[in-house]
């Protein structure tokens, strides 16, 4: 199978779907993403925390980091947590993160990755993320709808490219990043969890790679504890990430997943409680 998944920002491979990637990207399948911003804005922790510290202590070529240096360190962590991920390869757009509309240039970036990809799979954010009010994240949403939207509309006699159709678009469920009640908006809510439980030390080095924004360490074992594990014991598994899906889906019977089929409601909650201590995975 191939699986792309258009991101705002390069943590958001890690913390939204990184679970779910590398569960695909083991078992063989290509896993193609792209990341529209350089995140270079967003979570500055280290240089913000070394600018506070007094001047004996404060080391200045990180507290007074460039946007070149910045983004060169965003970029060398997001390699660093792909390769983790198994990725079978990353690209970012570079747009700036203050982005705060539906741009033409990078649907047509997106659309064009996507074109040579043939994803049959696509991970995005929710277009309707936070209401649609103006986030990177949202917007991320709408542009790879468009961008998906048009590559299903080439046509060889016009672009010299074949019409490419996403068979199923699976939204990013009730955020990692939520803090807001309208978040994902549009009364939508989760319809699909994968479980990572697998793979969740991935996840957490994965995410142990962006150092620059703090995201490494505790936070990483937090983030996944409390989020992926809340969600988890909703899905009845150690671990889980939450989905929404774009299209209804069509089978030939009423479908009845594995793990629903072994989900036992009377002790599932001390079977996913077993293998929950993931304060113990240790820092690469
Ligand atoms: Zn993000």
């Amino acid at each position: 199978m191939r699986i792309a998944a258009v991101f705002a920002h390069p943590a958001d491979m890690a913390t939204e779907a990184g679970g779910t990637l590398a569960l695909h990207a083991q078992q063989g399948d290509e896993v193609y993403v792209i990341i529209l911003t350089h995140g270079g804005r967003l979570h500055p922790n280290i240089y913000i925390e070394e600018g506070r510290k007094s001047a004996a202590e404060r080391d200045d070529s990180i507290a007074k980091a460039d946007r070149e240096k910045v983004l060169a360190v965003k970029y060398r962590e997001l390699e660093a947590s792909a390769k983790i991920l198994g990725i079978t390869k990353v690209v970012c757009l570079g747009a700036d993160d203050t982005m705060s509309t539906v741009d033409n240039v990078l649907i047509d970036q997106t659309a064009n990755h996507l074109s040579n990809w043939r994803p049959e799979l696509l991970v995005t954010h929710h277009p309707g993320y936070a209401s649609g009010v103006g986030s990177d994240h949202c917007l991320a949403g709408q542009i790879s709808m468009a961008a998906s939207f048009r590559i299903s509309k080439q046509f060889a006699n016009l672009d010299g490219k074949e019409p490419c159709f996403i068979r199923q678009t699976y939204f990013i469920g009730n955020g990692i990043s939520s803090r807001s009640s309208i978040d994902p908006g549009g009364g939508a809510f989760n319809d699909l969890y994968i479980d990572i439980t697998p793979v969740v030390a991935k996840k957490i080095h994965a995410m142990d790679c962006f150092v620059s924004q703090g995201y490494n360490g505790d936070y990483a074992r937090k983030c996944v504890s409390g989020h992926n594990g809340h969600w988890g014991s909703l899905a009845g598994v150690t671990f889980a990430e939450p989905f929404i899906r774009n299209n209804a889906e069509t089978h030939q019977r009423l479908p009845l997943s594995d793990l629903n089929k072994k989900r036992d409601e009377v002790s599932m909650h001390r079977g996913y409680s077993q293998n929950a201590n993931v304060w113990g995975i240790p820092q690469e």
